[in-house]
C-alpha cells in the first residue's frame, strides 16, 4: 500500500483573468518542486455560474516555456489559440494538452457560445514539467476529444475511469509524453469500494474535485482536497459514501533542479533571465488580433 505523506486543503481562491475562478490545489513553489514532480501546478476552475456575457471572459496572450499545460474541461466550453498555429474549442469531456516546451504564446477565453448562453464552468488547469533535455522541444498542441479518451469501468457498480494520459492495466491513453506519466479521470458511484494500482516509483497525487472519499481506510478527504502517496509501494484503497470525482496523478519524478517565475520553468534562473529576455524580443511568435 502507498502511504500517504499529506493531505493539503483548498487555500483562498483566486481568478486567472476574468474567465477562470480557481483554487490551487497544487503548487510546486509552495510544496517543493522535488516532492510532486514532474506535476508543478494544479488550479481547479469553478464550479461556478457565469452569466451570458458579451465582453468574452477570459485570459488574454501570454507566453510559456519549459513545460506543458493540460487542460481538461468538464463543464461549459472554451477557445484556444496559440503561436504554434493551433486553436480550437474544448468542450465538455475534452482535454488540451500544450507543449509549451522552447516557448509559445496563446490566449485562453469562454467560446463564443457558452459566453453568450451563459451557464456552468468546470475545469482543472495541470502543469507538468518537462526534463532538461526537452525544454527546448518545438511548440506543440494536441487535442483530445472526449470520444478518444477510453473509459474502464470499475467494479460491478464503483463507476468508470478515462484513461487521458498513460495506461491503466493495459488500456493506453491518447496523450503523447515527454516522461511516464498517468492521468485518470475517475466518476465514483456511492458506496463504490476498490484498490487502485499505481506504479511504484512514481510521484502519485489524488485529486478530489468532487465528494467525500476515505482514503486507504485511513484519511478522510473532501471536495478541492489533495493527498500526496509515497512513492515506494503500488495501490491504494478509496470508498465513497456517495457520488465523487477524483483525479489520479502519477508519474517518474524529474531529477532535476527546478527554478520557476511566473509562466516560465526552467532549471536554473539564467534560464529564466534568457526566457524573460526572448518573449521581450519576440521570439515565441506573435499572435495576431
Ligand atoms: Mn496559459
Amino acid at each position: 500500500m502507498k502511504q500517504i505523506l499529506t493531505t493539503y486543503s483548498p487555500p483562498h481562491g483566486h481568478w486567472v483573468g476574468d474567465g477562470f475562478p480557481v483554487r490551487t490545489l497544487l503548487s510546486y513553489s509552495r510544496m517543493g518542486a522535488a516532492n510532486v514532480s514532474p506535476f508543478l501546478l494544479l488550479d481547479y476552475a469553478g464550479p461556478a455560474v457565469f452569466p451570458p456575457s458579451s465582453p468574452i471572459r477570459g485570459v488574454g496572450q501570454h507566453p510559456h516555456r519549459g513545460f506543458e499545460t493540460v487542460t481538461l474541461v468538464y463543464q461549459g466550453e472554451l477557445e484556444h489559440r496559440d503561436t504554434s498555429g493551433a486553436g480550437g474549442l474544448i468542450g465538455e469531456g475534452d482535454v488540451q494538452w500544450m507543449t509549451a516546451g522552447a516557448g509559445i504564446v496563446h490566449e485562453e477565453f469562454h467560446s463564443r457560445r457558452f459566453a453568450e448562453r451563459g451557464g456552468p464552468l468546470e475545469m482543472v488547469q495541470l502543469w507538468i514539467n518537462l526534463p532538461a533535455r526537452d525544454k527546448g522541444t518545438p511548440a506543440a498542441y494536441q487535442t483530445l476529444l472526449r470520444n478518444n479518451i477510453p473509459t474502464v469501468t470499475l467494479g460491478d457498480s464503483d463507476g468508470y475511469l478515462r484513461v487521458v494520459a498513460g495506461d491503466y492495466l493495459g488500456v493506453v491513453g491518447p496523450a503523447r509524453t515527454f516522461t511516464a506519466i498517468n492521468v485518470w479521470d475517475l466518476y465514483l458511484e456511492p458506496g463504490a469500494k476498490l484498490d487502485l494500482p499505481i506504479p511504484a516509483g512514481h510521484t502519485a497525487l489524488l485529486v478530489v474535485l468532487m465528494g467525500t472519499v476515505h482514503l486507504n481506510g485511513s484519511e478522510v478527504l473532501r471536495d478541492a482536497e489533495l493527498a500526496r502517496l509515497a512513492r515506494e509501494g503500488k495501490d491504494i484503497t478509496i470508498e465513497t459514501n456517495n457520488r465523487a470525482h477524483l483525479l489520479l496523478l502519477s508519474g517518474e519524478p524529474i531529477n532535476e533542479p527546478v527554478a520557476g517565475q511566473g509562466p516560465f520553468v526552467m532549471n536554473t534562473q539564467e534560464e529564466i533571465q534568457q526566457a524573460i529576455m526572448d518573449f521581450r524580443d519576440g521570439k515565441f511568435g506573435v499572435l495576431n488580433p
